[in-house]
């Protein structure tokens, strides 16, 4: 039986030419050697060196400078979720027995639903054995929560899905969801061109999610298990939403020589129902480090929430918006994300609060 698999030879020969030939590049090589590492059956992430090259220092100054609109989108809806409150089982995922060969079929026939044959072609083309895209792992080595991941080489415009088994039902939705990935950033600008491009990164991550949940529950598999995926992706984002609005506050206390002024900002957090005092040991790690790519994370989600409400009405104008996601450049959402349909922000977000009704209880104030 032919294995879902890269072409680790290749990757190597890549990895080896973007070290010797680009080395101003050094996102190229980073991405090639990740893909490498990832091959191999235990994770290693990528030694903490290659990370450290200029890259990280532009990526704190892009942070300073385009970071504060993205901040004040994704800390504003706050004043939905403080409404909530939830408690969170992680509970163990139910074992689905599927081969590697049955997991693709079950997930094509979800692409199958899916009303434009681009995805699906889409689709057969990342598994397609042949093409060597797709590499499947049985064995879930990858840190927790992570299912899969997707590198897309800006060269060849090729995107590499690898996905990591955990022999349940998240296993179709981790597939659909790399795929979205796949299909989507392949039109992706190289990160090199365009700064801003992991504003939206995971847009269609979340969008599929969504997606393949709903799917699966009108297939009639177990509603309870599906929606706890659907759990994990809201409190995520929630926790996000949480953090920026610490950090946004914060950095209106800031004094002359960049210190926070703790005091001030801990009664506007517990009105808002984060419930500690801010001292410097308790600033969340998001503060810590300006995490840019989780408020990307809740910033899409977001998007993905507005997309996928209004896909239930008109799903080909959505799967249009979509395949032009990587056109919108990132830099300033407020006014680029209007012309996919989306605006959270003008309608109170709505589809955010609608879900959060749907999934967590509403805090009850009686003592
Ligand atoms: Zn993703």
């Amino acid at each position: 039986m032919t294995k879902y698999s890269w072409d680790i030879k290749k990757l190597i020969e890549k990895r080896d030419f973007f070290e010797e030939k680009f080395k101003m590049y050094g996102e190229l090589y980073d991405l090639y050697a990740e893909m490498v590492e990832n091959y191999s059956k235990k994770y290693q992430p990528v030694k903490e060196e290659i990370k450290k090259v200029p890259y990280l220092i532009r990526l704190r100054d892009e942070f300073y400078e385009f970071g504060k609109e993205k901040i004040s989108l994704v800390s504003n809806a706050i004043y939905v979720t403080s409404a909530y409150e939830f408690k969170f089982d992680r509970t163990v995922h139910p074992k689905m027995d599927l081969s590697d060969d049955d997991l693709v079929l079950l997930t094509r026939s979800l692409f199958e639903q899916i009303p434009n044959r681009y995805f699906l072609d889409k689709f057969d083309e990342l598994t397609n054995k042949d093409n060597h895209l797709l590499h499947i792992r049985s064995n879930r080595t990858l840190p927790t929560n992570y299912y899969g991941l997707t590198f897309t080489d800006p060269i060849e415009h090729k995107p590499y899905g690898l996905i990591s088994r955990y022999h349940s039902i998240q296993d179709v939705i981790s597939l659909g969801h790399e795929a979205f990935h796949a299909i989507i950033r392949e039109l992706e600008l190289p990160f090199y061109i365009n700064p801003y491009q992991g504003t939206y990164g995971e847009v269609e991550g979340y969008f599929a999610n969504m997606l393949f949940a709903s799917l699966l529950i009108k297939m009639g598999y177990n509603k309870e298990n599906i929606l706890l995926f659907e759990k994990i992706d809201l409190i995520t984002t929630i926790d996000i939403i949480r953090n920026c609005f610490i950090l946004e506050q914060s950095f209106s206390t800031l004094n002359k020589k960049g210190q926070i002024d703790f005091e001030s900002v801990s009664p506007i957090l517990r009105s808002k129902g984060i419930n500690f005092s801010l001292t410097r040991d308790t600033l969340p790690e998001l503060v810590r480090q300006e995490n840019r790519d989780e408020i990307n994370g809740a910033l899409s989600y977001l998007v993905s929430l507005d997309l996928f409400d209004s896909y239930q009405n008109d799903p080909e104008q959505v799967l249009n918006n979509l395949l032009n996601l990587v056109t919108i450049h990132g830099k300033s959402p407020r006014s680029e994300l209007p012309t996919i349909g989306v605006s959270f922000f003008e309608d109170g977000y709505q589809n955010l609060d609608k879900k959060c009704k749907q999934l967590l209880k509403t805090k009850t104030t009686s003592k």
